[in-house]
């Protein structure tokens, strides 16, 4: 018998989000991990999915997205970064913010080709670049806080580099980039030929009064860039699978080359669904960051004198752990403890990385009930106390 090929992707297993769910589901733990709210959506969407399928919206969508959602997005974009887009264009729904990245990765990213994407970074990428048979340069954010090394980026690129992976607010960090990060990421891809790819999934949830600086509002950024958002994030649903991107036509028209050929169009009643729920509530999405602050604030206050030591969280759905208190171990074999002694699942941030590092965090998800939260606290609060460290 001949033997099997290994396949494109022989090192990669599966994601670590589906790995500590299904073990919090094994084990029946708290499940912290993969980022997903455990409460209920919008009754009111509920009803709008509901009268889509009933009004008969069943086949198939416009390959580009509804045209109608795609105006409503528009009209987002435009009241809350005061950005004019054209639906028509410049706006795609996608199978959720991932078929956006894979697919604008694909449609861009040829063989020897180079992208940047910062360590560490979300697990999708690099596979994504590597099935378009390009190579990631990984250029690690540095401690304390995941810094950008912006001289480092520069160094990194050279005439083969197609594209720069951007991330803010950042999963894992749970960092915020700032104007002047974009100005140096402007400053370092300017009389190049290199686009970027900004995966901006939690542009609602931004800490403390800060701002989120979109690539879109840096006129020299928007561009040459793929702005990638996301409906299961705004909509506390991230079940629908409905993301967007937004990029000038140019670039919209390679995206769409893939995109028709790998999920084609998007489910069709969720999209009418969703365009009637933004013009019912245009706004929907503003009061993210303080819903979840209230649930970061919440959470790192019961965690007070645990001993676990908390990372600033200046955006995204998430909590860094620090455990460095409790144990040497690598944050892998950290996150199974936690698991089967503390009965709750967490991501550890290893698999983010291509060089990893040890690093003392664990990632909890801040998407969760407030009895969740609390329960999460008292059992972290309990491992903390319990006489045996590992
Ligand atoms: N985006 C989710 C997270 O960071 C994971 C989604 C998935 O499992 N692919 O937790």
């Amino acid at each position: 018998m001949t033997a099997l090929r290994p396949g494109k992707l022989p090192d990669v297993g599966t994601t670590i989000f589906t790995v500590m769910s299904r073990r919090a589901h094994e084990l029946g733990a708290l499940n912290l991990g993969q980022g997903f709210p455990d409460y209920d959506i919008d009754p009111r969407l509920t009803e709008l999915v509901a009268a889509a399928m009933t009004a008969g919206h069943n086949q198939y969508a416009p390959m580009e997205g509804l045209l109608s959602l795609r105006e409503r997005i528009a009209a987002k974009l435009l009241s809350v970064y005061g950005l004019p887009s054209d639906p028509e264009r410049e706006i795609t729904v996608t199978l959720g913010a991932t078929e956006a990245i894979f697919s604008a990765i694909q449609a861009v990213v040829g063989a020897g080709d180079e992208v940047i994407a910062f360590d560490p970074a979300y697990d999708s990428y690099e596979p994504a670049v590597r099935l378009a048979g390009g190579r990631c340069v990984r250029v690690p954010l540095t401690q304390p806080g995941f810094r950008y090394d912006w001289e480092r980026v520069r160094a990194s690129v050279n005439v083969r580099t197609r594209l720069v992976l951007f991330n803010s607010p950042h999963n894992p960090a749970c960092t915020v980039a700032t104007g002047a990060d974009l100005d140096r990421l402007a400053a370092v891809i300017r009389d190049r030929d290199i686009l970027v790819l900004s995966d901006e999934v939690y542009e609602h949830v931004v800490f403390d009064g800060a701002a989120h600086h979109s690539v879109l509002t840096h006129p020299e950024l928007a561009a040459r860039s793929f702005a990638v958002f996301s409906f299961g994030k705004t909509l506390h649903a991230t079940g629908l699978r409905i993301g967007y991107c937004v990029a000038p036509a140019h670039l919209t028209a390679q995206l769409r080359k893939v995109h028709q050929f790998n999920t084609f169009s998007i489910a069709h009643p969720l999209q009418h669904a969703i365009a009637a729920y933004l013009q019912e509530r245009p706004d929907c999405g503003l009061e993210l960051a303080a819903f979840f602050q209230a649930k970061r604030d919440r959470l790192r206050s019961a965690l007070k004198g645990s001993g676990f030591a908390l990372p600033p969280a200046q955006g995204s759905y998430f909590q860094l752990l620090d455990f460095s208190e409790f144990s040497r171990a690598g944050d892998l074999e950290f996150a199974e403890t936690l698991l089967t002694a503390g009965g709750v699942a967490s991501i550890p941030l290893s698999p983010f990385y291509a060089v990893p590092q040890r690093l003392p965090f664990v990632r909890l998800c801040l998407a969760k009930r407030d009895s969740t939260l609390d329960e999460a606290a008292a059992r972290l609060n309990a491992f903390a106390a319990r006489p045996s460290r590992s």
